[in-house]
């Protein structure tokens, strides 16, 4: 017997109609990327959004074309995504601080037929326009005063242009809650990046995971800033679930230095907020140089890297403002849990509350998680034990695009994320390491997330990175790389001494090395690739 509610699919654009109606005035304030801040509201962004499908049809993009998009965080790359969603296309975020040559070959792996692009990136499109063949056009998402003049860009026309003849009275089309929505590639530390395909059901389904007390906690009365970019993993939801909700939006635009994100923190009286650990070492070295307060922020969702132990502890005790350690993947769309307290936990405070927030936390409901042995035996969940995380849901990846990538996928569902991880008798999930970095010392393995976080924490260090380098007795042994804080000049001895006691003997590092700068991936984290490359033929002192 079938339940008699009604058909009503879960089409990613409808969270757009729902804020529009329901939330028609709450404000979406941008820094734009021509300069001023902009303001405009989820029923003036309704309109446009139709305009822009409107646009998209006269070109003649039709169902499940792909649309690249290499953009920050502005009213008007919402709009065009909504504009796509609406229309049955596709939006895929191109991660623009990736190479030209990657840029060049998502671009074509994923055969976008058009590109939306902000004024930062039309050097780089330009450069590279000769080896796009499928896209037609190229729209830059600016007015006809700051448009560049005689670009390269095939077909270079300005948005606010492009859109200025459309009314928008346009019905959104009717398709099947699995279409494709949106598209978006993993860095590829290994391999080609490979595409991870999201469709509409998923994405609104993810976002309603997104919004629930435990996990983002969003609701109509806050204002959400989504430092981390549209590009860097679906924009952890943000882009949907803040509308489902009916929270304001500020989106930072190009600018996320230390003293920006301040300005817009206090100024727009941001109450949530989310971005990698690097974005918010930065913020808090830009507040303890100019003694600068947080008052409005609530709480700070903080994930893509392991969050250091001294960076929670600085937003909680310094500055008032409650750390939310999130843990997730562009595969999974990508939210997979959140450290909130639980009955058990909400107790701990002091150094017992900031050793549960090293850990990553629990998911919401529809992520299942386990983790496996190598013959992909479940292991128990006593916070001791760890093993490869998998993981399941709704809004998980059952494929790559084009099929790459098969053996990460189960036949019994299950995608296999990478992740080596703990899981406690509370459901409490901790990531020891990506499984290609940790360090394998004489049988045993030690987490180099772990020594990072503890180096982090001595305070003349700006940034540290832990490798395995090669070693005669115990196959790999960690070396410490430090970057100190401008100004301070602290000594090996000065960081080894600071670490001893607080990690089992065998952990410490065998030695620590001081570099200017340390290398960063597209979406912000330590790029342990290139460092392993630049150590390559270090060797201990034995
Ligand atoms: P990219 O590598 O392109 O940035 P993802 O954002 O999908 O792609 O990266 C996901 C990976 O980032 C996870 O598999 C995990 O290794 C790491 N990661 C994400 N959040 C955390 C976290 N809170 N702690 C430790 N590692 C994390």
């Amino acid at each position: 017997m079938l339940g008699t509610m009604q058909e009503w699919p879960l089409l990613a654009h409808k969270i757009l109609d729902h804020a529009a109606a329901q939330h028609p005035n709450r404000p979406v304030v941008s820094r734009s990327v021509e300069g001023p801040i902009h303001r405009t509201t989820y029923g003036a962004m309704h309109l446009r959004a139709r305009k822009v499908a409107q646009g998209l049809e006269a070109h003649g993009i039709k169902l499940g074309d792909r649309i690249g998009t290499l953009a920050w965080n502005t009213w008007r790359h919402m709009e065009v995504w909504y504009g796509l969603l609406g229309l049955g296309a596709i939006y895929h975020t191109v991660n623009p601080r990736l190479f030209p040559d990657q840029v060049a070959w998502i671009i074509n792996d994923a055969e976008d037929r058009l590109l939306f692009i902000d004024l930062t990136f039309v050097p780089l499109i330009e450069g590279i326009m000769d080896k796009l063949p499928t896209v037609e056009q190229v729209i830059v998402l600016t007015d006809a005063e700051h448009m560049p003049k005689d670009t390269k860009l095939r077909g270079a026309v300005a948005y606010e242009d492009w859109i200025a003849a459309r009314d928008g009275n346009f019905t959104w089309h009717e398709f099947p809650e699995n279409t494709a929505a949106g598209m978006c590639y993993t860095s590829g530390t290994t391999g080609n990046p490979k595409g991870v395909v999201y469709s509409h059901r998923s994405n609104v389904l993810h976002a309603f995971q997104a919004a629930m007390p435990d996990m983002l906690n969003l609701s109509a009365r806050d204002t959400v800033m989504p430092v981390v970019p549209l590009f860097h993993a679906n924009g952890w939801s943000l882009a949907f679930s803040a509308p489902m909700t009916g929270a304001a939006l500020v989106m930072p635009g190009a600018k996320l230095d230390g003293a920006s994100i301040h300005e817009l923190l206090e100024t727009e009286k941001v109450t949530i907020t989310a971005a990698v650990p690097t974005v918010w070492l930065m913020l808090l070295q830009h507040l303890e140089k100019t003694f600068g307060r947080i008052s409005t922020l609530k709480r700070v969702i903080i994930g893509g890297a392991a969050c250091p132990r001294a960076v929670t502890q600085a937003f909680q005790e310094t500055y008032g403002v409650e750390v939310a350690h999130a843990w997730g993947m562009t595969e999974m769309s990508p939210l997979g849990t959140i450290c909130s307290p639980k009955p058990e936990t909400a107790g701990l405070t002091g150094d017992a509350r900031l050793d549960l927030q090293q850990k990553q936390g629990f998911p919401p409901f529809g992520v299942e998680m386990k983790i496996v042995d190598d013959e992909d035996k479940t292991l128990p969940c006593d916070g001791k034990i760890f093993g490869r995380l998998k993981v399941r849901g709704p809004a998980v990846a059952a494929a790559y695009f084009k099929g790459e990538g098969a053996s990460n996928f189960d036949a019994d569902g299950w995608f296999d994320t990478g992740d080596v991880a703990t899981i406690d008798g509370y459901g409490y999930m901790q990531i020891t390491d990506r499984a290609k970095d940790v360090i394998k010392s004489g049988g045993e393995w030690i987490s180099s997330i772990d020594l990072e976080n503890l180096a982090i924490g001595h305070p003349d260090v700006a940034e540290a990175a832990v490798i395995g380098i090669v070693h005669p007795k115990w196959d790999e042994r960690p070396l410490l790389i430090v970057v100190a804080k401008p100004g301070r000049d602290p000594s090996r001895e000065d960081i080894l001494n600071f670490m001893a006691g607080k990690i089992a003997k065998w952990w410490m590092p065998d030695d620590v090395v001081f570099v200017e700068g340390i290398p960063h991936t597209a979406t912000g984290k330590i790029q342990k690739t290139t460092l392993r490359d630049q150590f390559k033929h270090y060797r201990f002192e034995t």
